[in-house]
């Protein structure tokens, strides 16, 4: 324990971090997607729990907003998402794909089915369970029917006639980078197979796709990362406003001398006389090890860039110059404005910070359900 600085021992509120989502900067981006997508319908990716942020909080406030489809990876999502929407007439897609031992969970929640391959097709149209989309693989080689399955969908007539098919859909791989060729030929592919398809609405963007202009918009964009205050790019600027941030306390304030180190393995030694904060957030939160000595947070605004690894429970920050700022209780803030930056520093993409987000931190809601 060390006395040199007195507000180590001021008394702390809450010794736990907390993660607050903000509900109005929710809306507001989803408005924003709205706008560029122009004449397309927004719908909202919410799979993975809405990446990590709490589906059930989240999904009702976005059907208020005037979103009406919903994306979930698994049709356990898609049921779950029913539930916290209280029932109500919004259309549930399920991308993973149609498995036929879960029937009853598409019949009683009325999931719509993404169709990714023929075995699926066959399943489905054996005892259809209502709605359905094809996704059609041009080029992520990931999910959906290849290009040469397609032609042999489009040379099976018949096959589709009695489904309410629904949506044609692709994904994009790279729309995170406008100047890829690749967008430019999915597009062209996606277009090519629909066209000898049946009619049905048409969808290929994701957040990427959307800001890469009109023609990739077609009747339905499915943004995800965008709602959440991200893109893919860890470069490109972009209009989404930040929805979440985690808060973690200060716990203790201590003075260091030169040669003095921090944590596990010593990383770090202190080059000269600083001021160290030890804040109650770790990797057991979802802060990534990947951002030990990397990174910062902030602290009543200011940064305080970590120091030596980050552990299970614990993160150590410098608060050299900002010590008035950084007392016991003070919150120390990461992700927030900077998500984008911190998912740099962690060598990964928002994606994986959001979803990575455990739930050990109790999730406070801020704006209107
Ligand atoms: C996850 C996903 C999306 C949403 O992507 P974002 O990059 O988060 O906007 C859209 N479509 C499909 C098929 C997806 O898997």
């Amino acid at each position: 324990m060390d006395d040199a600085n007195p507000a180590a021992h001021a008394p702390a509120p809450d010794l736990s971090a907390r993660l607050i989502v903000d509900r109005d900067a929710l809306a507001r981006n989803f408005q924003t997607l709205r706008k560029l997508a122009g004449g397309a319908e927004t719908g909202a990716s919410i799979k993975a729990d809405a990446y990590g942020l709490g589906a059930a909080a989240l999904a009702p406030r976005l059907a208020r907003e005037g979103c009406r489809t919903f994306f979930t990876a698994t049709p356990e999502e898609g049921a779950e998402l029913r539930r916290v929407l209280g029932g109500g007439e919004a259309d549930i897609w399920v991308l993973n794909g149609y498995h036929r031992p879960q029937r009853a969970l598409y019949v009683e929640n009325r999931l719509g089915v993404v169709l990714n391959q023929a075995h699926e097709l066959a399943a489905f149209a054996q005892e259809p369970t209502g709605a359905c989309a094809l996704h059609l693989d041009t080029g992520m080689n990931r999910l959906g029917f290849s290009p040469r399955q397609t032609e042999e969908l489009i040379g099976a007539p018949g096959v589709l006639d009695d489904l309410d098919l629904r949506i044609i859909m692709s994904h994009l791989a790279c729309s995170e980078d406008p100047a890829h060729p690749m967008n430019a030929a999915q597009r062209a592919r996606f277009m090519a197979l629909a066209e000898r398809l049946p009619t049905a609405r048409l969808s290929l963007a994701n957040t990427g796709g959307v800001m890469l202009g009109a023609e990739y918009h077609f009747d339905l964009v499915r943004p995800g990362i965008g709602l959440y205050g991200a893109t893919a790019s860890l470069t490109r600027p972009h209009p989404f406003e930040p929805v979440v941030r985690l808060e973690a306390p200060v716990l203790q304030v201590r003075a260091l001398k030169a040669g003095d180190t921090i944590g596990y393995g010593a990383s770090f030694t202190a080059e000269r006389e600083m001021i160290a904060a030890t804040a109650a957030a770790g990797y057991g939160d979802g802060l990534p090890r990947a951002l030990s000595g990397k990174g910062f947070a902030r602290i009543g605004g200011q940064r305080a860039p970590i120091l030596g690894r980050v552990s299970m429970d614990l993160v150590v920050l410098d608060v050299t110059g900002c010590e008035a700022k950084a007392r016991a209780g003070a919150p120390a803030v990461f992700l927030g404005a900077d998500l984008t930056g911190t998912a740099r520093d962690a060598d990964t993409l928002p994606y994986e910070l959001l979803t990575g987000l455990s739930q050990r931190p109790a999730r406070l809601y801020e704006g209107a359900p």
